[in-house]
């Protein structure tokens, strides 16, 4: 397996080289999803695609990758909303007069638009909230049971003070945190302002609520992300990424979660983005600068400029949007495929040659340079100079600069293998999409291990899926057997 890759990790303040825990080949990685009561802005897409670009990164490094993203269909967010008891869900099923249910449907669906929009890769499971209740509160009462917790008011809550290491993530002191607290009101039924919320008791207006042993309920934001990472990953991920904003209070109370039930640090590596800004101000609905993917397409813009327009910027730094810079990027973009679609008129390469298309020093050379910058905790910008450059240079041949641009979209995902992959088909080919052997290998193995526990449900998705990259897979007596579909 290939080694060096490297990303920042929010909890030791340091780029770290990425390794799974243990001597597996595969990395756990868990990615804070969407709250499915409102569409996803694009500021939210650019930290969806902070996600799949480190799993692009992981497989491209020659790890296999287990992704999963949460979806929250529980209707709350931040905590100082979800202690002034108010249900998202609720006012959007007021505004819109459908049941909640039928809002989260109807949102996962636009989120599940907005993210193929912009060429991200889908994680290989979504588990939402409101359907794994039993998992959290089977956290919630081993933290009661080992005193992590306590029952207050019909609510249940996480003491803090139980946990000497609260705060490592963010940097907050509890000492710091107090300060901050003070003059403010707090809940009354909370043994000190720190502690946070793992059940609340209904309110009668509640329209999304669960019976629970502490009475109907519903549980807090925190403890969703605890129970279900551990449920579908078990006691090690290697990376957890989200956006900048969770790291506290968010992410900090999910550690404090897990390692007061688990006893240990179950998260190795966590990966946080900085935000997408417009007008100076971070992107967010509640301060109306928001912007849909779909706004991008209605100007008549290919969305994936701003895909490309993220990669410009390390994702540890303030992007502010623009139709401006939009406008550049997807100049830029143009630019780049012309170049591409130049060299690849002119070449016979097929899907199956990419990887084995015989490469000169030269172009080993920029290989080399690419894959360090991608490396290099995902420098980006670095990795696009180098594609053009590589595109431009005259001294490589045709069928290189194709190979390159193609495995590299691999990682980029700007729509080189898109527009190849008609070409293929044109020619005839087997119309085999976007995947490398091990990403097949690896989703055999989990759709196995899903027909095994009689989980046919995420067995069939899975098929489906390897059937949209045009695999197609047979089940015989010795294993499971794949080949690339013919074009018809
Ligand atoms: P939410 O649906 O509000 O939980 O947000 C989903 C993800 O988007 C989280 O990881 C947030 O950190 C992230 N996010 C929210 N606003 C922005 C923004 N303006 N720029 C980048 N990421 C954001
Ligand atoms: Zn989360």
């Amino acid at each position: 397996m290939a080694k060096g890759m490297s990303l920042f990790n929010t909890l030791t303040r340091s780029v770290e080289s990425l390794r799974p825990a243990d001597d597996s080949r595969t990395l756990h990685i868990y990615s804070c999803g969407p709250t499915v009561y409102r569409y996803v802005h694009i500021g939210n897409l650019r930290t969806f695609l902070l996600s799949d670009l480190v799993v692009r990164a992981a497989r491209y490094a020659g790890f296999d990758v287990y992704h999963v993203m949460n979806i929250t269909d529980v209707g709350h967010l931040a905590d100082e909303v979800f202690e002034r008891g108010e249900d998202k869900i609720l006012l959007a099923a007021d505004s819109e007069g459908k049941s909640p249910a039928e809002i989260a449907h109807f949102y996962e669906a636009a989120f599940f638009e907005d993210i193929a929009a912009i060429g991200i890769t889908k994680a290989d499971l979504y588990p939402k909230a409101s359907e794994h209740i039993p998992q959290m509160i089977q956290v919630i009462q081993k933290l009661l049971d080992r005193g992590h917790a306590y029952l207050s008011g019909g609510n249940v809550y996480f003491d803090v003070t139980t946990l000497p290491e609260y705060g490592k993530l963010s940097g907050n002191t509890l000492d710091a945190l107090r300060a901050g607290h003070r003059g403010h009101s707090y809940d009354p039924n909370k043994r000190h302002p720190e502690d946070f919320l793992l059940w609340r008791k209904a309110t009668p207006r509640r329209l999304v609520k669960f019976d629970s042993p502490w009475g109907e309920g519903f549980p807090g934001w925190h403890i969703e992300c605890s129970a279900m990472s551990l449920h579908h990953l078990g006691e090690r991920i290697d990376i957890h990424t989200g956006g900048q904003d969770l790291i506290f209070p968010h992410h900090e109370d999910e550690i404090a979660q897990t390692v007061g039930v688990t006893g240990k640090h179950v998260v190795k590596t966590w990966v946080h983005g900085a935000h997408l800004s417009m007008g100076g101000h971070k992107m967010a609905k509640s301060k109306f600068n928001d912007l849909r993917a779909v706004q991008i397409c209605e100007r008549g813009i290919d969305p994936l400029a701003f895909r490309y327009l993220c990669l410009t910027a390390r994702y540890r730094k303030q992007l502010n949007f623009s139709w401006d810079a939009l406008g550049a990027a997807a100049r830029a973009l143009t630019r780049l495929r012309d170049r591409f679609e130049e060299a690849a008129s002119e070449t016979s390469l097929n899907q199956e040659s990419i990887d084995t298309c015989e490469l000169s020093p030269m172009a080993v050379e920029y290989e080399a340079r690419f894959t360090e910058a991608v490396w290099d905790d995902l420098d980006t910008p670095r990795a696009l100079e180098i594609v053009h450059r590589m595109l431009e240079d005259a001294n490589l041949d045709r069928s290189e600069k194709v190979s390159l641009a193609l495995r590299w979209d691999r990682v980029l995902g700007i729509g080189l293998l898109h527009f190849a992959r008609e070409k293929f088909q044109a020619a005839g080919e087997g119309h085999r999409q976007d995947i490398t052997d091990s990403e097949i290998r690896s989703l055999i193995s989990q759709r196995q291990a899903a027909r095994e526990r009689r989980d046919f449900q995420t067995a069939d998705r899975i098929r489906n899926e390897l059937e949209s990259h045009g695999i197609q897979l047979t089940d015989t007596p010795k294993g499971t057997v794949w080949r690339t579909k013919k074009k018809l």
